[in-house]
Formats: C-alpha cells, structure tokens, sequence
C-alpha cells in the first residue's frame, strides 16, 4: 500500500471496515496483559487467530480425527478427503494451476530449506542472489548447501537497488530467493518485475512468501515466480504449517528430502521408489489438523472484504508514521513507498529491549531485536530496532496508546 509521506496529507481512502465487529472475532484480543487492557502490536511475528479457525480445530480433533491415507474406515476417509482437498484450495488460494504443485510443510523456514536441498542446481559453489532484506531463513538454508550468498543492497529507504538486482541476476546464479514483503521493513517487493529480469536469463526465483499472503492477494501465475512459501501462522492460521509451491517440472525433477512412510511407490530392501510429487515430499504423519485450521484462515480470510481490510490496514499505517514521526528522538525505519502495516523505529536513547519492556508494561505487545535480519541491520547500522506490525484487527486507539507510551518513555530517557 501506498502512503502519504510523513506531514503530507494522508491519501488514504475512509475505511468501511467495522473493526468492532471484527475484533470480535478474535477471542484473545480481549483479553489483558500486565493487568492492562492486551494491545496486540506484533502480528508480523504471528497473527492472531478468528473463531472460525479455533473452531475448526477443534471440530477436527472431537469428529474427525484419523490418520490419513491408509485407512480403510469411514473416519480416516473422512481425514483423508479434508487433508487432499485442502491441497486444492490452497492452489486456488494462491493462483496455483495445479494442487500437484502445492507441498505441505512446517512452515516458510522449512519450504526454503526442502528447495535448498532438493533442487539440482543448488550445488557447493554455486551462487544464490539474495536481498539485504532477508530474513535468516532466506539466507541460512542456501549456505547450508554450499552456495555463496549474494546480496542485492536495499537503498536508506529501505527498498530495493533495482539496477544493481537486474547486473547481479544478469550474472546467471542459480537461484534468484527474494522477500516478497520485508519482515523488518514492510517494503512491498517488485516481485514481477524481478520474476521478469530472472526469466529473461533463465534463473529460477522462489519467492518467501511469510509476511504477504496475509496482506494482500498474491497469484504466484501472475508473479511469474518458480517458488513460493509461507507460514500459515502468518494468515489467521494454526503454528507448524505452511506451504511450498512450485512449478511442476521443478518438482519432478526433485529428490526427496527425508524418508518414510506417505512418501513411496514401493520398498524393499534392494531399492525403495517414491510417490510422484507432492507426496513424495511429505514423509511422515504430516499435520493434518494444521492444515485443516489453515484451509479455515483461507475461508475465513476470503469471508473478509479484503479491500475493506487493506484500506483499514493503510489507514493505521498512515496514522501511526504520522503519531511516530512526531515523539522527540524517534526515528523510522524503513520508509519504502510501498509497504505494509509495520513500524519499525528507534528511540534515541533508549535500548530497543528496554523499550519494548517498557511498552510491555503497558500491556503493549511489539518486537525488539534484528527481527532475524541481522545482515539487515549491519547495512543499517543498528544493532537492533522495536518493530510494532499491524493486522486489521488493530486501531487507531492502540496506536494512539503506543504513540503515549513512547512519548513517556522518551521523557523518561531524556531526563
Ligand atoms: N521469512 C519472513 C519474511 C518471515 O517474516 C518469517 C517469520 N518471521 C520467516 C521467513 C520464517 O517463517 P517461519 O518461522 O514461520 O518458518
């Protein structure tokens, strides 16, 4: 989304959104912290989770609950239907041709790890274009099979260098693993134009998809990406699940990663097959309850006037910039033109830590640290930052509440 910059009227549309009513649906956001009343600043982390997917566990577990795939009985057919179909309303989800291409995993962590192993072109030496911006688990899985990392830099604004991504893709890695939204930043990536820059010289992208499917609509077709993964824990859904997507022939020509059972044709002890993909992917009891609660997110998310939902998300955005710039010794972080509902910032004077111990005590729930983007941080030059990420359920009376914590606690510090 697009903001006005910081003492510029604000562009944004009045929202129709009836935050009430949706606050309402998240039982945990009435709830209390530190005795106060529970402001919830750290969505980016993890989103909070509706009614719907609480319910939808819980149905799983009291009527549904079987293994999946080798039961004969009606309960297991019953798991087994859920678990298969939920692989299609993830396709449609996000503008997949084909659920074969969608591969349940723990989460975006482990779908970049899976690629980093499997994919054939990802060889000791070989090089894999990142971003500044990544978050470690972007970075890590990639050295941990060999490959140098290299970087695109992020300008002070906290965007993308885009001539020096098009000269360093033009190099021909083996991989282009870019951050569609920045965890750190809230920048928006120009993913379909990066996508257009890699196809140009044949280089595959997996696209880290955490912090966007929350946010706004992607279409990985439209995109034009080889990879994409995300965290259902980030879209309103259940911890422990997630998604990779990618292109048929990628996968085809994948290895498995780990062995056991789901994930063969036939074994013996002379030679052991495995089951096309996805399954052969998927080794093991995979989580079948956490794919049944992020099918829920899926539903419960596209229940949702999404357009209500983003304009409410921009205004809180504007809000916010606006009541930060203002606190003496403040300074934003991350300013991009496009970016989501995440403020990041320090004050002068005070520790990150500090600060978010003492907003804690005002029952005030944001992030402090490098956000797992300490290569980030370096090209910033600051150790750490506080990171307040916004959801739709959130107001403008809680950012008001932050803006008087850190005007307070930037009293406090200055005596
Ligand atoms: N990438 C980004 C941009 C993230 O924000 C996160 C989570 N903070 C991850 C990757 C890792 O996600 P997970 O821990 O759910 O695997």
């Amino acid at each position: 989304m697009t903001i006005a910059a910081v003492g510029e009227p604000s562009t944004v549309q009045p929202t129709t959104l009836d935050v009430d009513a949706l606050r309402a649906e998240f039982p945990i956001l009435a709830g209390s912290s530190r005795g106060k009343p529970l402001i919830y600043l750290d969505s980016a982390a993890t989103t909070q989770k509706p009614q719907a997917v609480l319910d939808a566990l819980s149905h799983f577990y009291a009527s549904a609950n079987a293994n999946i795939h080798r039961g004969v009985y009606e309960l297991s057919e019953r798991a087994t239907v859920a678990y298969d179909g939920a692989r299609v309303r993830v396709a449609q989800f996000i503008g997949a041709s084909n659920d074969s291409e969608v591969v349940f995993v723990r989460g975006t962590t482990e779908a970049i790890n899976l690629v980093a192993r499997s994919f054939p072109a990802i060889t000791p030496g070989c090089t894999v274009v990142v971003s500044e911006m990544e978050h470690h688990a972007n970075i890590v899985p990639w050295q941990l099979a060999g490959a140098r990392t290299v970087p695109i830099p992020v300008t002070d604004s906290g965007e993308l260098d885009m001539v020096a991504a098009e000269k360093l893709i033009g190099e021909r890695p083996a991989m282009l693993a870019v951050v569609h939204v920045s965890n750190a930043l809230g920048t928006v990536n120009p993913i379909a134009e990066l996508c257009r820059m890699a196809r140009a010289v044949d280089v595959p992208v997996l696209v880290d998809g955490a912090q966007a499917v929350g946010h706004f609509s992607v279409d990985v077709a439209a995109l034009g990406c080889d990879f994409y993964c995300y965290s259902a824990h980030k879209l309103y859904g259940p911890t422990g699940i997630g998604v990779l997507w990618a292109k048929a022939p990628h996968l085809a020509q994948m290895p498995p990663w780990q062995g056991g059972g789901d994930m063969i044709d036939t074994v013996s002890f002379e030679r052991t097959t495995f089951a096309p993909a996805p399954g052969k992917f998927e080794a093991g009891t995979p989580h079948i309850a956490g794919v049944i609660g992020m099918v829920a997110a899926i539903d419960w998310l596209e229940r949702q006037d999404r357009d209500a939902l983003h304009a409410h998300e921009a205004d809180l955005l504007a809000h916010g910039t606006e009541l930060l710039a203002s606190i003496p010794g403040l300074r934003l972080v991350g300013t991009a033109a496009d970016k989501i509902g995440v403020l990041t910032f320090t004050l002068s004077g005070v520790h990150p830590h500090d600060l978010a111990s003492l907003l804690d005590a005002d029952g005030i729930c944001v992030r402090a640290g490098h956000h797992c983007t300490q290569p980030l941080h370096r090209r910033l030059g600051l150790p750490a930052t506080t990171r307040a990420s916004l959801a739709p359920y959130n107001t403008r009376a809680e950012l008001d509440a932050l803006a008087g914590s850190l005007n307070h606690a930037a009293e406090l510090f200055a005596r």
